[in-house]
């Protein structure tokens, strides 16, 4: 599937095709701030559902191997994220991807909750999400998780472009043991389908985000959580108690936030917690200026450095003067038959559509020289973490 999909279209075509889908994504992002109140009434009432079944099925015997204590390097990657587990981004061995290197490009960031026996709302089945990694990665995405967005580190091969690929709530669907092998990921968890695929497409990294309140993933939740920063994952904050952000005063957000950063960092020794998803997409504009991204917690310093938002568009390229880490869109993941037509328009099937309708829409890796933006060089004059700088403070917040 190397061939372009779109390299049939005339160049006025492509420009008309640009102007549209800009019009699109301009009018979608107008409509933000409707989508979150949106998305957020459905979620409450998704709240009132069963738990999704966490599925013990009699699939694949080995899984992989429960990993030992591996140091993290200083964005929080395990070591088995780095070596040993694929090919090396942008080495001989992978092929160029089909896109045109953009860095000023959008990103999409994919929104998942659970997975379950059938389709909903806030869940997909097991064999859906096997699909969309499957399409996304037959159409030249490639994984990243979201602290690489934030600090630019898109380390892909070129021609690539990047998906982040984000799972909120800890549900035990994303991510259970094998049956009577813990330590091994069940083939049905999200997390044993992203392993199968990546032993299947080792191009395909072990990446994706999994921002957990207390006690994530049912049982065993810190041998879990070792597991999943060991082998590349990242694991994010969603506060402890699953809060309205714009509802607790700064004492109380601290303690949120820094609760979850402290328990994961306590049991995954070295490695931090560096983002957060906001529960029900709830912020508090003023809260990106405020204090309560760093802070001590049981002794343990965090500090957050991005910010995830619920729905509705790609996210800007972190050069982008568009882009602000702690207001970062996502896109939802879900049916588009089993939502309303306005919000049809913002689930990943009608972006999908867009943006391989219009590849220069989207962020794509140049290669190996990609990774020389690590060193302090991300957008020069925006400060360490690409912040804007406020100057204002909200007083409710102090
Ligand atoms: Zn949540």
């Amino acid at each position: 599937m190397r061939a372009s999909r779109w390299g049939r279209y005339s160049g006025w075509v492509k420009v008309a095709m640009g102007i549209l889908s800009l019009g699109v994504a301009v009018a979608l992002v107008a409509l933000l701030p409707w989508g979150i109140a949106g998305a957020n009434s459905v979620r409450a009432q998704a709240k009132s559902l069963p738990p999704a079944g966490a599925g013990g099925s009699p699939g694949r015997p080995a899984g992989p191997p429960a990993s030992g204590g591996e140091g993290y390097d200083a964005l929080g990657r395990g070591a088995g994220g780095r070596s040993g587990h694929g090919i090396e981004p942008g080495s001989e061995l992978t092929p160029e991807g089909p896109f045109t290197p953009n860095r000023m490009g959008s990103i999409p960031i994919l929104e998942f909750h659970r997975l379950g026996a059938r389709m909903g709302r806030w869940q997909l089945t097991s064999a859906a999400f096997a699909q969309v990694i499957d399409d996304l990665y037959r159409h030249g995405f490639r994984p990243v998780n979201f602290v690489d967005v934030v600090t630019g580190h898109i380390s892909l091969g070129r021609g690539y472009a990047p998906v982040v690929l984000t799972f909120d709530d800890g549900d035990p669907s994303q991510f259970s043991w094998a049956p009577g092998q813990p330590g091994r990921p069940d083939p049905q968890c999200a997390v044993g389908i992203l392993w199968q695929f990546h032993e299947q497409h080792p191009d395909w990294a072990l990446k994706a985000s999994f921002y957990v309140n207390a006690h994530p993933f049912g049982q065993d939740s810190a041998a879990k959580v070792r597991w999943l920063v060991a082998h590349g994952f990242e694991v994010g904050d969603h506060t402890l108690h699953h809060v309205f952000l714009n509802r607790v005063d700064a004492k109380q957000a601290e303690a949120e936030i820094g609760g979850v950063a402290a328990w994961v960092q306590t049991v995954a020794p070295g490695y931090h917690v560096q983002t957060l998803a906001y529960p029900f997409g709830a912020f508090d504009r003023q809260l990106a200026d405020s204090h309560v991204w760093s802070g001590v917690v049981d002794g343990q310093p965090y500090h957050i450095i991005g910010a995830l938002l619920v729905g509705s568009g790609p996210a800007a390229s972190p050069y982008s003067p568009q882009f602000h880490p702690y207001f970062v869109p996502r896109i939802q993941v879900v049916d588009p038959t089993l939502v309303s037509p306005p919000e049809r328009a913002w689930t990943w099937a009608a972006w999908e559509q867009r943006l391989l309708a219009n590849p220069r829409l989207l962020y794509v890796s140049a290669g190996r020289d990609i990774s020389s933006f690590d060193n302090g060089r991300t957008n020069p004059g925006r400060g360490r973490f690409n912040v804007p700088v406020h100057p204002y403070r909200n007083p409710s917040l102090n």
